[in-house]
C-alpha cells in the first residue's frame, strides 16, 4: 500500500472510530475548566534568551502568566493544556510538574501538555540554557533556582485549579493568518546567518481554539503562531511577554473575563519583522489579537470528544565528534565554546559521552476535529509544513517548545545547510554538535506513531 492510500485508510478509520453517535446526536460535549496564575519574578532576576545580557532585570512592563485549560470528555478522560510566558520549561521542571499532577490529580504524563511563549524578556528557567549564564553570582543563581522551585508549585496549582473549574462547555476552532513572521536564515558568503530571508519558508497560520459556556459566553481562547517571540533584543532589561504577552493582554482587555492563552508553534527559524523596539512588540501583539478576534467572530468548526492523548520521549542522536575537536575548542577565546568543550571533555573522561538528547513528543487528539502535535525543543518551520501536509485530514496544530527546550530541532534541509539552527546553537545548549541525518525522519516517525496510537485502533 502506498503511503497516501495508507494515510487515507488511517484517516477514514479515525472518522468511524472517533465519532461517538451519542455525542453527535445529543450535543453531549466537553467539560472545560480555566485557571491562571501570575508568575512574574518578584525582584531583579537574570533574563533568558540572549547571551549578550550582562546583568539582572530592571523593572516589569507587564505580568507574566501561567494559564491552564482542562478538558474532559463524557467518559471522564481529561487533558490539561498549560501555557506560560516563559522562554521554555526545562525537563527538570516539566517532569516534576507532571509527577505532582499525577499524584494530586490522577493525570497521566500524556494528559498534561506544558507549553511556552518563548519570550526572551522573561526570567531564566533554571537549568535551561545554563551554559549561557556563567556570570551569575551565587546569590543570583540561588534566586533563579528558587524561581524554578516556585514555578513548579505554581504550575501544579494552576493545573489543579483548571480541573476544579470543570463545567459544561462548547469547543470550536478556526484559522486566521498574520504576516509579521519572517524566515531569519539569511544566505551569506559562508553558509547562513541570522538575518532576514523574505523568500524563505514561513507558516503564517493562526490557529484559534474557542472555549465557551453552553450559553455561548466565551471563557477562553487558545491561539498560536510560528515565530520567535523576540521582537525585543538583548538590550531589553524590563520583564515582559514580548508580542505574545501584548496579544494576550489585548484580547483580555477587549473581552473582559476571558482567558487568552498563547503557545508558540514551530517558529525556531522565524523572527518578527520589524523588530527591536517595545512599540513593535505591542504592534505585533495587536495584529495577532485583532486576527484572533476576527476568527472568533466568524464561523468556527465544532470540536467534539473524545479526548485521546499519547506521549513519548524519542532519542535524537548526535553525529559523532572526535575528542580532538573539544580539546581544540577548549582553547577558544569564545567563553561559550570553552564551556561547551569543557563539559564534553568531562563527559568523555567520565566514560559517559553525550550521544543523544530525548525529545518529548505528545499528541492530544480531540475527536476527529482537532489534533495537537506538541514537540519539545526549538522546532523549525519545516516540521509544521510537512506534518500539516502529510496528515492533512487530522486538523493539526503543530506546537514547538513544549515540555522541554533542550536544543534546536532542525529539519534535514536546515541540518544540511548548517548555521545557527542547523548546529551552531548547540554550543549554548552545552551539547556536542549537529544531529545525524536521521533527525527529521525520527521526529516525523514518532509523530506518525503517536497519531496512530491516538486514533483508537490500539
Ligand atoms: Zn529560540
Amino acid at each position: 500500500m502506498n503511503r497516501r492510500l495508507a494515510l487515507w485508510v488511517l484517516f477514514l478509520t479515525c472518522i468511524v472510530l472517533l465519532t461517538p453517535p451519542r455525542a453527535r446526536a445529543a450535543g453531549e460535549a466537553f467539560k472545560a475548566g480555566v485557571a491562571r496564575k501570575a508568575i512574574t519574578p518578584t525582584g531583579p532576576v537574570w533574563m533568558s534568551g540572549y547571551a549578550a545580557r550582562t546583568h539582572a532585570s530592571e523593572g516589569v512592563i507587564h505580568d507574566l502568566w501561567a494559564k491552564a485549560l482542562a478538558l474532559e470528555d463524557p467518559s471522564g478522560r481529561r487533558v490539561v493544556i498549560v501555557t506560560t510566558d516563559l522562554i521554555g520549561l526545562p525537563r527538570e521542571v516539566s517532569a516534576e510538574v507532571a509527577a505532582r499532577a499525577r499524584k494530586q490529580y490522577g493525570l497521566e504524563r500524556s494528559q498534561v501538555l506544558l507549553c511556552s511563549s518563548h519570550t526572551h524578556a522573561g526570567p531564566v528557567v533554571w537549568p535551561n540554557l545554563k551554559t549561557m549564564y556563567d556570570l551569575l553570582t551565587p546569590a543570583e543563581r540561588e534566586s533563579l533556582q528558587q524561581y524554578a522551585r516556585r514555578l513548579v508549585g505554581d504550575l501544579v496549582s494552576v493545573v489543579g485549579a483548571a480541573v476544579a473549574d470543570l463545567a459544561p462547555a462548547q469547543v470550536s476552532m478556526g484559522h486566521g493568518s498574520v504576516g509579521f513572521a519572517m524566515n531569519r536564515r539569511q544566505a551569506v558568503a559562508k553558509g547562513y546567518a541570522i538575518g532576514s530571508n523574505p523568500k524563505g519558508p514561513v507558516d503564517h497560520d493562526v490557529p484559534v481554539v474557542k472555549v465557551a459556556a453552553p450559553d455561548g459566553k466565551l471563557r477562553a481562547v487558545l491561539f498560536g503562531y510560528a515565530c520567535h517571540n523576540t521582537t525585543l533584543g538583548g538590550d531589553e532589561y524590563r520583564i515582559n511577554g514580548d508580542y505574545a504577552g501584548f496579544a494576550q493582554i489585548e484580547l483580555e482587555k477587549a473581552m473582559p473575563g476571558v482567558t487568552a492563552m498563547f503557545t508558540i508553534l514551530c517558529g525556531a527559524d522565524q523572527n518578527p519583522s520589524p523588530r527591536g523596539k517595545m512599540e513593535m512588540a505591542a504592534e505585533h501583539g495587536k495584529a495577532l489579537a485583532d486576527e484572533v478576534r476576527r476568527v472568533l467572530a466568524g464561523s468556527l468548526c465544532p470540536v467534539r470528544p473524545p479526548v485521546r492523548t499519547a506521549y513519548e520521549d524519542v532519542s535524537l542522536e548526535f553525529a559523532p565528534q572526535p575528542r580532538s575537536k573539544f580539546e581544540e575548542e577548549a582553547k577558544s577565546k569564545d567563553r561559550f565554546r570553552r564551556h561547551r568543550a569543557e563539559a564534553m571533555l568531562a563527559a568523555l573522561d567520565a566514560g559517559h559521552p553525550v550521544r543523544d538528547v530525548l525529545l518529548p513528543v505528545q499528541v492530544v487528539r480531540l475527536g476527529n476535529d482537532l489534533t495537537l502535535v506538541a514537540l519539545g525543543g526549538e522546532v523549525v518551520v519545516d516540521y509544521a509544513l510537512r506534518l500539516k501536509r502529510e496528515f492533512a485530514g487530522t486538523h493539526l496544530i503543530v506546537i514547538g517548545y513544549a515540555n522541554d527546550v533542550m536544543c534546536y530541532i532542525p529539519s534535514q534541509r536546515v541540518l544540511r545547510e548548517g548555521g545557527y539552527e542547523g548546529g551552531d546553537a548547540m554550543i549554548y545548549y552545552g551539547l556536542p554538535g549537529p544531529f545525524t541525518d536521521a533527525v527529521e525522519e525520527t521526529v516525523v516517525g514518532a509523530c506518525r506513531r503517536l497519531l496512530e496510537r491516538t486514533c483508537g485502533m490500539h
